[in-house]
């Protein structure tokens, strides 16, 4: 049995609604796939996936379907955009390695620490912002 959890689109803020197991803890909804995921189709059995691709606006899949809402939050690459969009994105369970919860490697705001200029202490502090979680409705 599962019961129906919201998304929304990162490009373009269109809401979602996958039904899906209730044991399966959501780590993140990226633009793009996390290094080291592999991605199901909602079509699939995506229970046993680490992650689903959704196209967005595309509902093939019983237990998928698109609300017609549209966020307007923050993270929203492009809340301009015609809704939905079409692009893909993707929704990423938390692995578990040993026991130990896997961290995604971001792709880009990799944050390099320089050091040791003549300019004294620079102290570089990298934003405290990690990687997106689940927005929590
Ligand atoms: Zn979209």
């Amino acid at each position: 049995m599962g019961f129906p959890v919201s998304y929304y689109c990162p490009h373009c803020g269109a809401v979602v609604e996958l039904e899906r197991d209730g044991y399966l803890a959501d780590k993140s909804v990226t633009p793009y796939p996390l290094e080291g995921w592999s991605y199901a189709d909602p079509t699939d059995d995506f229970e046993d996936a680490e992650g689903v691709r959704f196209a967005c606006g595309e509902s093939d899949a019983p237990g998928l379907s698109w609300t017609g809402d549209v966020v307007d939050a923050d993270d929203v690459e492009n809340p301009t955009l015609a809704s939905p969009c079409g692009r893909e994105f993707y929704l990423s369970f938390v692995r578990y390695e040993n026991g130990r919860e896997v961290e995604a490697v971001p792709e880009s705001d990799y944050v390099v620490i320089g050091g040791g200029g003549p300019s004294g202490p620079s102290g570089p502090r990298g934003p405290d912002a990690g990687p997106r979680g689940p927005d929590g409705f």
